[in-house]
């Protein structure tokens, strides 16, 4: 997911004032964060960049990348030169090498697009002053100048890594995919899909605040087994296992009646034949599809149970929802605070890191929030 909030200046960033209170009051739920290999190895001087020098025709791999320097680059009238300190990595990361979605595609040759937290060095842009914390599409590299127009400003949080993590996109796309879309109500049947991973962690444990009786869907037993002792959920399906038909029947005994759908493909159609009449299906990724070649067909049941079933189901993209934010990371702070909601972050060291981060986020490798410390 390509995480610009809003195009609005800073100065009139929606929500501003609720940034700077989640900022004093904010409250670390984490349960760990985990630092992998590599150094902060920034030179002052030097920009280095992580450039995507082929889109992959079939899986992504390291040779598709390459690392690069430039010089630091001066900002322009109405731009700010931005140190970046934290990158998210995404899913969708791989997905806009695909071709344009609801951003323009990421081409061969130039620094892998990506979303950042990063501090303001040096400001030609009003309402942006060094020591700002922002958010934008900095892309894979050490310093960007970016207009102001595209960024927003952050509060200082503490940890800083929950911008990225559950006050950022993921934390945004849970609350929203699940609440506005898959409207579960209490006693219902949620199921995820990629339920140990950012989004997934958070859409579980909303749907448990909320009373339901919550299904997680990932791959391998240490997972799953996590997501029932630490998150709470209910069960987990092991996708991996095989036979996830049976398994989720298990799981879910009473049917489906909310499906928050993040990988598409066998594990949808699987959802699919066990949703329960006017069953929601929020559809937030289709991860299963990003890297490699798709599946030459669909998952079978579309439109017949969808027909049959009366189901609905919906695509939606986060920032359809941005003028509701205040109240999301009201709800969302509270719930940190009071233990309710835990923050899941793996957090790896060293902008060179940044292609085999995403290539092991696509693989599984990650559990919550995956983010490269610059
Ligand atoms: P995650 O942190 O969820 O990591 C991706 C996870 O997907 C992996 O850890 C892996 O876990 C799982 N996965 C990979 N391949 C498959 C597969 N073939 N079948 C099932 N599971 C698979 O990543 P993100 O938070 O970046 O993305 C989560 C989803 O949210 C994506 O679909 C993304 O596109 C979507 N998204 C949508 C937004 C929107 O506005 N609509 C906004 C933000 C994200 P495992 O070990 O379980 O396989």
């Amino acid at each position: 997911m390509f995480p610009l909030w809003n195009e609005q200046p800073p100065t009139s960033v929606a929500g501003n004032a609720q940034c700077m209170q989640l900022a004093r009051s904010v409250r670390v739920g984490r349960i760990k964060k985990r630092h992998l290999e590599g150094g902060n190895a920034m030179n002052d001087n030097v920009n280095r960049q992580v450039l995507l020098v082929e889109k992959p025709a079939g899986k992504l791999a390291p040779e598709h990348f390459k690392m690069s320097e430039a010089a630091i680059p001066e900002p322009k009238d109405g731009e700010a030169l931005l140190r970046v300190r934290y990158i998210s990595l995404d899913a969708a990361n791989r997905a806009w090498m695909h071709g344009a979605t609801y951003r323009a595609a990421v081409e061969p040759n130039t620094v892998m697009a990506g979303g950042g937290i990063a501090e303001v060095v040096s400001s030609k842009a009003s309402g942006l002053a060094p020591g700002d914390i922002v958010f934008g599409d900095t892309g894979w590299q050490d310093y960007a100048a970016v207009p102001a127009k595209h960024l927003t400003r952050m509060p200082k949080v503490e940890p800083m890594t929950h911008l990225l993590s559950v006050y950022g996109i993921a934390g945004l796309t849970a609350y929203f995919g699940l609440l506005d879309v898959g409207k579960p109500k209490a006693g219902e049947t949620v199921v995820v899909s990629a339920a140990a991973g950012s989004v997934g962690s958070i859409v579980g444990q909303i749907a448990k605040i909320k009373g339901c009786h919550v299904v997680g869907i990932a791959g391998g037993k240490d997972k799953c087994n996590w997501l029932t002792s630490e998150l709470g959920f209910d069960a987990a399906v092991d996708y991996k296992d095989g036979a996830i038909f049976k398994a989720l029947k298990v799981a879910a005994p009473k049917g489906i009646d909310v499906y928050f759908d993040n990988v598409g493909g066998d594990i949808l159609e699987a959802c699919l034949a066990q949703m329960n009449n006017r069953g929601r299906i929020a559809c937030c990724g289709a991860i299963s599809q990003y890297d490699g070649v798709p599946s030459a067909h669909g998952p079978r049941g579309v439109p017949g149970l969808i027909v049959v079933k009366r189901l609905t189901m919906q695509g939606f993209i986060v920032m359809d929802f941005m003028d509701q934010r205040d109240e999301a990371l009201s709800d969302l702070q509270s719930w940190v605070a009071s233990g309710k909601l835990k923050v899941q972050e793996d957090v790896i060291d060293g902008l060179e890191n940044t292609p085999k981060a995403l290539i092991g986020l696509l693989a599984g490798e990650n559990r919550g929030k995956r983010m490269i410390r610059v």
